[in-house]
């Protein structure tokens, strides 16, 4: 749909495992001193920092989490290798290694997966990330991507779940419901194409929200910003499923409540336009859509100058006691109750 697929096809069985990882390694560079081996051993060798270390870990699975029908395969690795360093981003920490396991069929050729490994490989570069290791096997059917990301912070600089405090204020970066609005178009052109395999996509005009389905960034940036101007937050999370599930999130865990206000959560407008023409209102596709990987986090009211201050930050809303709930204010003033309906990915399958 989006990118001529190479022609040429090396079947996996005239590499073999060996010559396979040879071929998806052989340009990996090391940017940091503290990985003092990185491919090539039994085991990577990290040389501890005196930071904290965080470790994260994403499973992708063919079908269930993402549909290769439209996603392109270097568009595949990207994100795969972006979501876990949101997560390093969402504990405030610096991603530093990444190790990624990959199972294929023979379905795939090697060029497929060279793909792949061209958007995980350019992930490493944009953030600065050394691919350390990894292991390389077969499946029966379908693709499988395990991706490992290992970052550090220093130990009072460490954000977690359950720190937020009452009225600390909610701040949210970029904008929300942008990658549900891509997924939605893209689960179209889909249905239109399976029905009638010769009508060509309509997705112009539509960018926007089909990158940042198919290609989402991490805040990496967000997070070296809040430390030049020397906040750390009391509480951080990616949003990954929704901003509804994420807000729950940090007040359970808190044990806290919230309220947010509708009008200060930030849409795009190209999004806002996808959502109606799917008849779903805006907030909806922020509040339970997924996959933005925006960050959500609370500060403390004296920082409301600082956080004020850094362009793509909106605030809105603050904690509460939590004995108040966690609730939007609407723009028709009523209190809407939040509750959690983030992606399931059991919710309508069999496994
Ligand atoms: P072992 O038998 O010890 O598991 P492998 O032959 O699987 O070793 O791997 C050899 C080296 O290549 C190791 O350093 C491993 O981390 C690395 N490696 C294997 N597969 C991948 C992969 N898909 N991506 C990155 N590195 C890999
Ligand atoms: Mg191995």
């Amino acid at each position: 749909m989006f990118e001529d697929r190479a022609n040429k096809r090396t079947e996996l069985s005239e590499l073999g495992e060996f010559g396979l990882i040879n071929h998806l390694t052989k340009d990996v560079f090391i940017n940091h001193p503290e990985t003092i081996r990185g491919i090539g051993d039994d085991a990577a060798v990290i040389e501890p920092s005196g930071k904290q270390m965080l470790v994260t870990c994403d499973l992708l699975v063919e079908g269930v989490h993402f549909d290769l029908t439209y996603t392109p395969l270097k568009h595949l690795g990207y994100k795969a290798a972006v979501v876990n360093i949101s997560d390093i981003a969402a504990m405030n920490g610096i991603p530093k290694q990444l190790v990624i396991g990959i199972a294929v069929s023979n379905r795939f050729s090697v060029e497929a997966i060279d793909e792949i490994y061209a958007g995980i490989m350019l992930a490493c570069e944009r953030y600065k990330v050394d691919l350390v290791g990894g292991d390389t096997t077969s499946s029966r059917s379908g693709l499988f991507i395990s991706v490992t990301a290992i970052g550090e912070a220093e130990p009072d600089k460490v954000v977690y779940r359950n720190t937020a405090k009452e009225n600390n204020l909610v701040c949210v970066t970029g904008d929300l419901g942008g990658a549900y609005a891509g997924l939605l178009l893209l689960e179209r052109e889909k249905k239109t194409y399976e029905a009638n395999p010769e009508m060509q996509p309509e997705l112009e005009g539509y960018d926007y929200a089909l990158e940042r389905q198919l290609k989402p960034e991490a805040r990496m940036d967000v997070v070296l910003k809040l430390r030049e101007a020397g906040i750390v937050p009391t509480a951080m999370i990616d949003i990954s499923d929704g901003l509804a599930s994420e807000i729950l999130h940090i007040c359970n865990d808190s044990k806290m409540g919230a309220v947010i206000y509708e009008e200060k959560i930030p849409i795009d407008a190209v999004v806002a336009g996808i959502a109606e023409e799917f008849h779903i209102e805006p907030v909806v596709a922020a509040l339970n859509g997924g996959e933005d990987y925006e960050l959500l986090f609370t500060v403390d009211i004296n920082d409301f100058e600082k956080i004020s201050a850094i362009p793509g930050i909106s605030i809105i809303g603050h904690i509460t006691e939590e004995a108040t709930g966690v609730n939007m204010m609407s723009n028709s003033g009523s209190l809407i109750t939040i509750r959690a309906q983030g992606w399931d990915h059991y919710r309508n399958t069999e496994e």
